[in-house]
């Protein structure tokens, strides 16, 4: 089954309104491919996702960065899944290492979020990924597969999830994963899902990549056989996120 292209933009907690409004525009100016080609989403901190989800071009869409683990109520700062949908907010980040590492979310307590998120009508993008230390330790493999294993463990239907692959060593740093580095777990994460899960879900769900995207090294990875798009941090408030998509085509 064909994967359509996927390119995410994770806005982590920066920006102004001002600052917003310039991205938007950026943005909406932008020459893309067409959304048959490229699934385009875009991921505000939460205090400004109506202002993007109102002015951001139809094509684009908008994510959330994170909700709450079950039904809202006294949960204090927290944000539900009930209240995005109530928004019209189609898809939210589930499981970022920076939440995973600071906020100290086990994956267990980020497979109930997906579970959640999705019996709500989200739509989910969910993050793995090893440390350095996990890395040198030769156990990339082994930490990847249990994060996934326990979102696995909680769902039945991978329809509307997305897997971001993210090495923490590779976010934020500069030191992006090599095309060869990305491919490898990619076509390992497939094969355990097809393993795992199902031969269709194993073929036909969109494994992105994240960490240190740029304009300057999108194009050989998008090129790797099982690298079905990006989850991009910083890159993604300038106006090379819109090179970033083109690598779609
Ligand atoms: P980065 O972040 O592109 O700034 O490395 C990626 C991410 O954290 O999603």
């Amino acid at each position: 089954m064909a994967r359509k292209f996927f390119v995410g933009g994770n806005w982590k907690c920066n920006g102004t309104q001002e600052e917003v409004k310039k991205i938007v525009s950026t943005l909406n100016a932008g020459e893309v491919p067409s959304e048959d080609v490229v699934e385009v989403v875009v991921s505000p901190p939460f205090v400004f996702l109506p202002l993007v989800k109102t002015s951001l071009r139809p094509d684009f869409h908008v994510a959330a960065q994170n909700c709450w683990v079950k039904k809202g109520g006294a949960f204090t700062g927290e944000v539900s899944a009930e209240m995005l949908v109530n928004l019209g907010i189609p898809w939210v980040i589930i499981g970022h290492s920076e939440r995973r590492l600071i906020l100290k979310e086990s994956n267990e307590f980020v497979g109930d979020k997906v579970a959640y998120a999705l019996t709500q009508g989200l739509k989910v993008i969910a993050c793995i990924g090893e440390t350095l230390e996990q890395r040198e330790a030769g156990s990339t493999m082994e930490v990847v597969a249990e994060q996934t294993k326990a979102i696995a463990a909680k769902i039945s239907n991978w329809t509307d999830v997305v897997l971001a692959y993210e090495p923490v060593w590779a976010i934020g740093t500069g030191k992006v994963a090599t095309p060869a580095q990305a491919q490898e777990v990619h076509f390992e994460l497939r094969k355990w899902l097809q393993a795992n899960v199902s031969p269709e879900v194993a073929a036909s769900t969109r494994i992105i990549y994240g960490g240190s995207v740029t304009a300057a090294n999108c194009k050989e990875l998008a090129a790797q056989p099982d690298v079905d798009g990006f989850l991009v941090g910083g890159a993604s408030l300038k106006p090379e996120f819109i090179d970033i998509i083109k690598s779609a085509e």
